[in-house]
């Protein structure tokens, strides 16, 4: 398997050898044991640290995309009302997803390089649409921008909207998250970005008012949220525990926390912002507007001309660098740089702007 000394891509991340560690130990019974609760039960408090959230937090055996699915299918019916917001492809495809399932979606949609500003356009929607759920995303992957949220949230409570649901993949332990400040009832979260663990586990915040509307709901597909509300309490999961997931889960938010979130906050913004003046100062163009909030997780970049994005993949590779390329519109044009969890590191950051700067000056 070839192997990059400078991995870049913006999840998933670079996997610390203490959560392969972890990743890699037999347990006494591979059944559900109360040793695995327990386990469930600490990954759960620390991740309801990293959230900002009391609510019950569920974690759950799979892909990220799991927790957007499992939130929108438990808590909405055909016929319910949703706002989405979409910044990018992610908040576009959450509307999708809603429609999928029969939900009527009203999309506010923003170009793709910029973040959430136009309160009155929102709140107007808000008051007209009087949807059952809003949905938005933190930072938009493809992007490399970061959505403000403590507006919305506000906007959420003064309306009475029940569900304000919040896709924090690729910003959660990055990025300061609020949950409960900001009023949110479903924050969703993946193992494979900012914290480090191999993909599969998702997890997500649950509201009380969440918990009631998936009482009411009632929905009983395998990606259900109602059989993990008591269980712990019954010691009954709906599945086989995914201990290896688990464990390796579980070490990687107890190196997060042992750093101290405000520690990882600052080591996330300092990447960012060397990577970023590297780039511009060596004449790259980042993608996101002058106006747009960046995301400290990730920069999105312009594949500078003279180049297609096939070839400036391959000439990275080449050098030992492996970044993101991109999806839908900003596919071929616009590439990532992923400096989120292990990879938010000035010594990796530095190595892959020298890398850029060798391939730029040759063109
Ligand atoms: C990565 C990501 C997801 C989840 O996708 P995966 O299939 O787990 O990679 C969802 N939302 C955002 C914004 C992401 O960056």
């Amino acid at each position: 398997m070839i192997t990059y000394p400078i991995p870049m891509v913006p999840g998933p991340v670079k996997v610390p050898q203490a959560v392969l560690e972890a990743y890699l130990t037999n347990f006494g019974s591979a059944d559900l044991e109360p040793d695995f609760v327990e386990l469930y039960q600490k990954t759960e408090a620390n991740l309801q640290a990293i959230f900002g959230s009391k609510n019950q937090v569920v974690i759950q055996t799979g892909e990220g995309m799991l927790a957007l699915w499992t939130a929108l299918k438990s808590c909405l019916v055909p016929g319910d009302r949703v706002l989405a917001i979409a910044t990018g492809l992610f908040g576009a495809g959450i509307g999708d997803m809603a429609r999928s399932i029969g939900a009527v979606v009203r999309t506010i949609d923003f170009p793709y390089n910029q973040t959430v500003h136009d309160w009155l356009s929102i709140e107007q929607a808000i008051a007209e649409f009087q949807p059952k759920m809003i949905t938005v995303v933190h930072c938009e992957t493809p992007s490399g921008t970061l959505n403000p949220l403590q507006k919305l949230g506000e906007l959420k409570a003064a309306y009475h909207i029940p569900l304000l649901y919040v896709d924090a993949v690729s910003s959660l332990g990055g990025v300061p998250f609020l949950a409960d400040e900001w009023h949110v009832d479903l924050a969703l979260g993946g193992s494979q970005k900012v914290l480090s663990a191999p993909a599969g586990m998702s997890f997500l915040t649950v509201s009380e008012q969440a918990w009631e509307i998936v009482e009411e709901v009632n929905y009983p597909g395998y990606e259900a949220l109602k059989p993990f509300r008591h269980a712990v309490r019954d010691m009954y999961f709906p599945y086989t525990p995914y201990w290896h997931g688990m464990a390796a889960l579980y070490t990687a938010t107890e190196a997060l926390i042992k750093e101290g979130l405000n520690n990882s906050f600052q080591r996330h913004t300092a990447a960012a912002s060397l990577c970023c003046s590297r780039l511009v100062s060596l004449g790259f163009s980042l993608y996101p507007d002058p106006s747009a909030i960046l995301s400290p997780t990730i920069t999105a970049v312009h594949v500078p001309q003279g180049i297609t994005w096939a070839e400036l993949d391959r000439r990275m590779r080449d050098s030992g660098l492996v970044a993101g390329g991109n999806y839908g519109p900003l596919a071929n044009k616009v590439f990532r740089l992923g400096h989120m969890g292990t990879q938010a590191d000035l010594e990796l950051v530095n190595q892959a702007c020298d890398v850029l700067s060798t391939i730029l000056s040759a063109l």
